[in-house]
């Protein structure tokens, strides 16, 4: 059975690439990386109930597991090459897996990025995902060069998903075509591959939002040995966003929300302009929303002027 199921998965995830020598199917796939080119690898678990809530669509959890593994690879810079997946299943589930490789091959299939082993074993319903992508040499983007004033700016828009999650129960009273983008947003976040891309040798830090704002852009200052400070009223928010929910809990969402998959970069402010401009060519557009400060943290001013105290920074998952 679970031999048939990897058959599956490998049929709907089919990916010719010249750089896998051997794919699924053996004790270990065979990988040639590029000459002159560093690996980027990372890893990220999705867990039914804690990072995606039960009756999510298969082909939704799919191409989340893999997006939320890409826009590492995006904050790093990184050229998407080839995945492993170890998945565990309650029980041999065949539509559950057809579902969950169509929607990991759609994304996939955007940046000819191959499956290439992986795991199948039974238990809660658990996705890891495991990442590999090609960088020059000494030009991945990390989260420890912000330099005290750079720009601080975010890719797209903030919020979206942790709203989605709020309006998900559909007795929410809510505009169809606005729940159904903050709930997209949520189930389909876009790895920001391309901007990643352009922001190498450009912006001098960069991390994906997957847990908040406040906390992803603390983990720059913290790497950085700098502080950062915020405006709210520069946050990039949709107008679904904007329409659905008084400004509070829009600030709340955008500042904390996490799950919006953003890239957020720091570039030298003489740069700007320019990485601003090449971005929204790119289609995702990029916002500044602050600044890098001497000192620690980030603060975030509100629309009065005044300083804010959020109640919380973001999602941790071993918080009591
Ligand atoms: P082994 O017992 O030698 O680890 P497995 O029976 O677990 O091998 O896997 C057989 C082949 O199928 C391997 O190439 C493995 O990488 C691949 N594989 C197993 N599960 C998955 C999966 N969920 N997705 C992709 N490839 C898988
Ligand atoms: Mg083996």
């Amino acid at each position: 059975m679970e031999f048939r199921l990897i058959d599956r998965i490998r049929e709907r995830t089919a990916q010719q690439r010249e750089d896998v020598r051997l794919g699924i199917g053996d004790d270990a796939a065979l990988l040639a990386v590029p000459a002159g080119q560093e690996l980027a690898v990372a890893i990220d678990t999705m867990v039914e109930g804690v990072h995606f809530p039960a009756g999510t669509a298969p082909a939704d959890i799919g191409w989340k597991a893999l997006a939320v593994n890409l826009s590492d690879l995006a904050a790093m810079g990184a050229t998407p090459a080839w995945a492993l997946l170890a998945l565990t299943l309650l029980r041999p589930d065949a539509a559950f897996v057809d579902g969950f490789a169509e929607g990991f091959a759609q994304l996939a299939g955007q940046y000819r990025l191959a499956l290439v082993g992986g795991d199948t074993t039974r238990g809660a319903l658990t996705l890891s995902v495991a990442v590999h992508g090609f960088v020059p040499p000494g030009q991945a983007l990390t989260r420890a060069g912000a330099q005290v004033g750079d720009a601080v700016l975010v890719t797209g828009t903030l919020g979206d998903a942790a709203a989605g999650l709020r309006c998900l129960p559909s007795r929410m009273d809510i505009q169809a075509t606005a729940r159904d983008f903050l709930v997209n947003r949520l189930n389909r976040p876009t790895p920001r591959v391309a901007a990643g891309l352009a922001l190498r040798g450009r912006a001098s830090a960069c991390i994906d939002v997957s847990d908040g704002l406040l906390a992803d852009l603390g983990h720059v200052c913290t790497a950085s040995g700098v502080g950062a400070e915020i405006d709210a009223a520069l946050l990039p928010c949709s107008p679904a966003l904007l329409g659905a929910f008084d400004e509070a809990a829009v600030r709340d969402f955008a500042l904390t929300g996490g799950d919006d998959y953003e890239l957020c970069f720091t570039v030298p402010a003489a740069r700007m302009d320019e990485v601003r401009d090449d971005l929204a060519k790119l289609g995702c557009g990029a916002t500044r929303i602050g600044r890098i400060v001497a000192g620690e943290g980030v603060r975030v001013r509100g629309a009065d002027g005044a300083w804010l105290e959020p109640a919380r920074s973001g999602w941790d998952h071993f918080a009591p």
